[in-house]
């Protein structure tokens, strides 16, 4: 990566914190630290595999950016980060929700799409997007096993539906 770490440096209001990092647990996340600059989450095995985090990259940065918006992003100490992504949210328990759907589906906020889990296991040659964190399937037409329209029986449901993971 090529990018120049960004630090975080504005400060989020200290009542906050407090509130943001009470959801965030309550939704099962690990807080590695949280301070006026930035909350810091332990990623687990998911959320790495989710977010395609590199190996060097542990923990999930909830900052303050200049322009006042709340950004997230991957990093390896916990105060620098790379790359920001929008994370949202206008109250602690509506960025810790968006948070939350980061950590467990890659994205702040449901895609609106409709999605399947096959009843028949997926095999490799399967070439169909995987959605979380249900890891079902948005049928792809290239894929030899999905591209069907009728087959196989798949159970569709939207992401906003999804249930969770099967660890
Ligand atoms: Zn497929
Ligand atoms: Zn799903």
């Amino acid at each position: 990566m090529t990018d120049q770490p960004t630090p975080i440096t504005d400060e989020m209001p200290e009542e906050w914190i407090t509130e943001l990092v009470d959801h965030i647990e309550a939704d099962g996340h690990d807080i590695a630290d949280a301070h006026e600059t930035a909350v810091v989450i332990r990623l687990t095995a998911h959320s790495r595999k989710v977010l395609a985090a590199d190996d060097s990259d542990r923990l999930f940065v909830i900052g303050w950016a200049d322009d006042g918006d709340i950004h997230w992003g991957l990093s390896i100490d916990g105060a620098h980060v790379p790359v920001l992504h929008a994370l949202g949210g206008d109250s602690p328990s509506g960025i810790a929700d968006r948070a939350h759907r980061v950590l467990t589906t890659g994205r702040p906020v449901p895609r609106d799409v409709r999605h399947a889990l096959p009843y028949a296991a997926v095999s490799g040659s399967c070439v169909c997007p995987v959605v979380y964190p249900c890891g079902g399937i948005v049928p792809a037409a290239e894929c030899g096993e999905h591209g069907g329209r009728r087959s196989p029986a798949m159970e569709w449901h939207w992401e906003a539906n999804c249930p969770p993971a099967t660890p």
